[in-house]
């Protein structure tokens, strides 16, 4: 039954209603195994009443914080806050906007807005990941401008260029209907041989078929080991040869432009990899295991976010 659903919003205010429960649900994934004092070992602990982040040892007094070494580390915003705009960014396919954060949990927009850019950077595929198979690729200027004069591939260094692989599964043997499986989208800092080559090499499986336009940056893949087929077409036409990338690049340009109003070339990165995560996650519930990614690792620091 659809509305039995046991993943949805509901069911997981449910699960985390308060402090206390995110709390111990964060010390469940962080000592998977049970607590162990990292001073003495002890594996009891009890909790500080006034403190109720803290954990202390039973055996040496050692004291404990549970969101040290996370994501969550010295937040003075409640865990409950927390936990929910991981569910939104991890539920919602548009993505939430930290405007949409800070109005929805009531919190002031830089505190939103950094909160956004941690759980985003904790979105990020396991190395060792490959994509398969038949393989569609091709790159995009994103932001800035295009300045008179200047055409294709040319450089300016308003723009950033992406560049996406993505797997096309055939769903249908008889009309010959492919669809969409796992993608890899990254920033490049340019669209050249050795660039091109080297993002299939780590993304994509040896001997895979790859599909691109006929643009030269790709003529490295043969070497590379790659079946390669690079298609000759320009204008209109050239959409045709590759319209699943296409189709991806215009949704992720509306989903910057719509739910973010534009990014800057900074912080485009983690917004590809936000989206990237959740794209290639687009069929299961993921935010419990967003949770477990903020409780087992160190998060990013407003220094690096900005500097
Ligand atoms: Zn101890």
């Amino acid at each position: 039954m659809k509305f039995a659903m046991s993943n949805g919003i509901l069911s997981f205010i449910r699960k985390y209603p308060d402090e206390t429960a995110c709390i111990a649900a964060i010390a469940k994934l962080r000592w998977a195994d049970g607590f162990s004092c990292s001073k003495c070992g002890s594996t009891k602990a009890h909790h500080l009443k006034s403190r109720p982040r803290i954990f202390e040892c039973s055996g040496c007094h050692h004291q404990h914080s549970v969101t040290a070494g996370t994501v969550f580390h010295k937040t003075r915003t409640d865990l409950t806050k927390w936990f929910l705009a991981a569910y939104m960014m991890a539920s919602d396919k548009r993505g939430v906007s930290a405007m949409h954060v800070s109005r929805e949990l009531g919190m002031r927009y830089d505190t939103a807005w950094l909160m956004c850019h941690k759980l985003r950077a904790a979105l990020f595929e396991r190395n060792g990941f490959e994509l398969k198979n038949f393989i569609e690729a091709d790159e995009t200027f994103y932001g800035g401008y295009r300045e008179k004069g200047l055409r294709g591939r040319s450089k300016n260094d308003k723009k950033a260029t992406v560049v996406l692989a993505v797997e096309k599964v055939l769903a249908k043997k008889g009309n010959r209907e492919w669809i969409a499986g796992n993608a890899r989208i990254e920033v490049i800092e340019s669209a050249d041989a050795t660039t091109l080559t080297d993002f299939m090499t780590r993304n994509v499986a040896p001997k895979a078929r790859i599909i691109t336009d006929g643009w030269r940056g790709y003529n490295g893949l043969k070497d590379a080991g790659f079946k390669h087929h690079g298609v000759i077409a320009s204008g209109p036409a050239a959409g045709e040869h590759l319209p699943m990338v296409h189709i991806m690049f215009s949704n992720l340009k509306a989903w910057l432009n719509g739910t973010h109003h534009g990014v800057s070339k900074k912080h485009l990165h983690r917004y590809l990899r936000e989206w990237n995560y959740r794209f290639n996650r687009r069929n299961g519930p993921v935010a419990e295991f967003v949770l477990n990614r903020l409780a087992t690792r160190t998060g990013i620091t407003y220094q690096a976010l900005v500097g």
